[in-house]
């Protein structure tokens, strides 16, 4: 499969690893924005949290809180945790992989949401997206 994840997994593709187990593997994401944009990421193939079973998930999630764990031990003072699912919303590689930015108190780094149509019924919404 030409996934560039998968060949990084493979080790066909350099990475800068940051943690590693049978399941999962966390590197620094090459934009090199905030200091230890941290991509995790299954060992096999998942195209997105909407592809894979909740094993996979479960386990990525976890790898992610550990992640977290560690860089707040290492005095970073809180975390983003960003999954992007599809291209709608702006996921570029389709092999599932959990954002961490770890951050500190008044880094000026901005994670946010932004809309322009900001002011919706949310009980219309809630009504509409209702999982029972
Ligand atoms: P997303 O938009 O959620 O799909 O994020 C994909 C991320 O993967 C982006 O932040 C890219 O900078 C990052 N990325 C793409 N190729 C590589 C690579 N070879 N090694 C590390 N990070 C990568």
């Amino acid at each position: 499969m030409d996934c560039v994840f998968c060949k990084i997994v493979k080790g066909e593709i350099p990475c800068y690893k940051i943690y590693e187990d049978d399941d999962v593997l966390a590197m620094l994401d090459i934009a090199a924005d905030v200091e230890g944009h941290t991509l995790v990421l299954p060992k096999v193939h998942a195209a997105d949290i909407n592809e894979c079973d909740a094993q996979t998930y479960q386990k990525v999630m976890l790898a992610s809180k550990k992640i977290v764990d560690h860089f707040l031990k290492l005095g970073y003072d809180g975390a983003n945790v960003v999954v992007n699912c599809k291209r709608a919303a702006g996921q570029e590689v389709p092999h599932l992989h959990v954002h961490v930015f770890p951050r500190k108190d008044n880094d000026g780094v901005k994670i946010k949401v932004e809309h322009p149509q900001n002011k919706l019924n949310l009980e219309d919404i809630a009504k509409k997206l209702r999982l029972n």
